[in-house]
């Protein structure tokens, strides 16, 4: 079941620069710094009252957030659901008609197990499932 939007992705070039503007936007600072070597991404997190918002800066030039960038421009990159069991969530999406982008659960930031759906499906909308890892 799909609970509630758990954070807003925004792809950025320089995160440390980001960093610094969101701190200013949201009056608030990061409350973390995560590298997620897999995926090519450095992030940083806000909380900014009950919503989190997620930077992602590329760390490599084959991530996807390298790619974002290159076509779109900075921006909002996806949205991510809180899940409350991922993998009933992605089998309940594909009989759906929906496209993973990946067919297993992969680790996140920010301790949660991930999945992204394939935006040509939910009109162009990049959606991520998360489910937090338990500890
Ligand atoms: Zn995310």
């Amino acid at each position: 079941m799909i609970k509630k939007i758990e954070h807003i992705g925004i792809a950025v070039k320089n995160i440390n620069e980001s960093n610094q503007l969101f701190e200013k936007l949201f009056g608030v600072q990061n409350y973390k710094i995560e590298a997620v070597e897999s995926e090519g991404v450095s992030t940083s997190f806000f909380m900014v009252g009950q919503t989190k918002i997620e930077l992602l800066e590329a760390t490599t030039e084959n991530s996807a957030i390298a790619k974002f960038i290159e076509k779109k421009g900075e921006g909002i990159h996806h949205i991510a659901f809180e899940v409350d069991d991922i993998v009933a969530e992605m089998q309940r999406l594909k009989n759906e008609g929906f496209e993973l982008i990946h067919q297993q659960p992969k680790d996140g930031a920010d301790n949660k197990r991930i999945c992204f759906l394939h935006p040509k499906f939910t009109n162009s909308v990049l959606v991520e499932l998360c489910q937090e890892k338990i500890k």
